[in-house]
């Protein structure tokens, strides 16, 4: 009996240290890292699977937001998410008022509208949130006929949140932060009505003080007519250097994507999480779609591969964000890029830092678990920080001063 209870638990844990093993076994020691732990799930990522959540959104024939149908499109991604094991998902509905002239017609509607929401709960700090969305309502000049495909608008985006959050069940991937999947409701007549999906959860999140950690919105991630040198829109928003910047090296690290980060027009479901000073950021295709708001806006028109390979931008923000909690928004202050350079990097027992703010610069070292190590506040212009104490790995520096705050991997040799 006793040995039988040794090899239980023997085999028990095992089974616990299976996943770890596994990365383990993935790679060297040196190596088990955020990159590496990031490219196994990059890697799970399938074009077919990404398909296969567009042609069944797409296969509605409209999702405009003012038809009868839109509940059961809602209830069928609750039942999606439900069927990969996220069996928290709920269905938050809310009240819109339209008024929508459009040709001849002139629509007042008030309707019930329907947010779908999957959680994957952090282990650490579960009242910290990571969003990726994307809006399942779809609008074409053809909606009073009753079509609106809507597959890169934007079924691509929502199939991106629906890619990731599989890929994390099957995986058992636990966060420490908390992960937030949407697929927000009525965003295609924003500006002909007094709520959206995402209007209607921003607000409420300030209001109960929900911390965001970020908002990763994909709304038009899968036209580009070439097969490669392919490049993507960042919508950034004034005062969000942070996650541009975040997403900027996510994109360089782990994708075949070029990031334009210039400031475009930011609007759709970001814009309300911006208003209410949530960072937040809206991939968006590089190249025009001409399909855009039309019957030709279909599975057959759009770029599967590249889809896939935007999706591993969000992919990878979540894991290194959610993953490896830095407390970092929450002073951030403004945009404003610091003027601060440190090197080498790789580095071994030390670390020089060029402050060029005139001004005194906290620095806060944590490692790759998210585990504070080190802190310092830097009052010279050239810094040297003795890093012996630490043992090689991958870090995160966090360098702070009233302009703002930067991020930084240090990797230790
Ligand atoms: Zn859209």
């Amino acid at each position: 009996m006793k040995n039988f209870i040794l090899l239980f638990l023997l085999i028990y844990s095992l089974n616990l240290t299976a996943q770890n093993n596994y990365f383990k076994n993935k790679a060297d020691t040196k190596d088990f890292s955020i990159d590496s732990i990031i490219n196994i799930y990059i890697n799970e990522i399938k074009p077919d699977s990404i398909r296969n959540t567009i042609q069944s959104l797409q296969s509605y024939t409209t999702r405009f937001m003012l038809e009868p149908n839109r509940k059961n499109i809602a209830i069928s991604l609750k039942d999606k998410f439900i069927s990969m094991g996220y069996l928290n998902t709920v269905i938050d509905s809310f009240i819109v008022i339209t008024n929508f002239i459009y040709g001849p017609f002139n629509i007042q509607d008030t309707t019930w509208q329907y947010n779908v929401i999957a959680t994957l709960e952090g282990s650490l700090y579960p009242d910290s949130i990571c969003i990726a969305g994307g809006h399942y309502d779809s609008f074409s000049d053809s909606i009073l006929v009753g079509k609106a495909p809507g597959a890169d608008d934007d079924a691509s985006g929502v199939s991106a949140a629906i890619e990731i959050a599989r890929i994390f069940k099957m995986m058992n991937y636990q966060p420490k932060l908390t992960i937030k999947f949407i697929a927000f409701a009525a965003e295609e007549l924003m500006g002909f009505s007094d709520e959206s999906g995402s209007s209607y959860y921003a607000k409420n999140a300030y209001a109960n003080n929900e911390k965001i950690k970020f908002f990763a919105n994909n709304d038009m991630i899968s036209y580009n007519r070439s097969i490669s040198n392919w490049e993507s829109k960042f919508h950034c928003f004034t005062g969000m250097s942070w996650i541009r910047d975040f997403a900027y090296s996510m994109c360089i690290d782990y994708t075949s994507i070029t990031p334009d980060t210039a400031t475009h027009n930011p609007w759709g479901d970001s814009h309300p999480f911006w208003q209410q000073g949530f960072q937040t950021l809206h991939f968006e295709e590089y190249e025009f779609n001409p399909n855009y708001h039309t019957v030709f806006d279909v599975v057959d028109s759009i770029n599967i591969d590249y889809c896939a390979e935007m999706t591993k931008i969000t992919m990878a923000m979540l894991i290194s964000g959610a993953q490896f909690y830095t407390g970092i928004d929450e002073n951030h202050k403004s945009g404003i890029q610091i003027n601060v350079k440190l090197y080498p990097n790789p580095a071994t027992d030390r670390i020089t830092i060029d402050n060029a703010e005139n001004q005194n610069l906290n620095i806060s070292v944590y490692t790759i678990v998210g585990d504070f190590v080190l802190q310092k506040v830097l009052t010279n212009n050239k810094n040297i920080i003795d890093i012996s104490s630490l043992s090689k790995g991958i870090y995160i520096i966090r360098l702070t001063n009233t302009n703002g705050t930067m991020l930084q991997k240090l990797i230790i040799e």
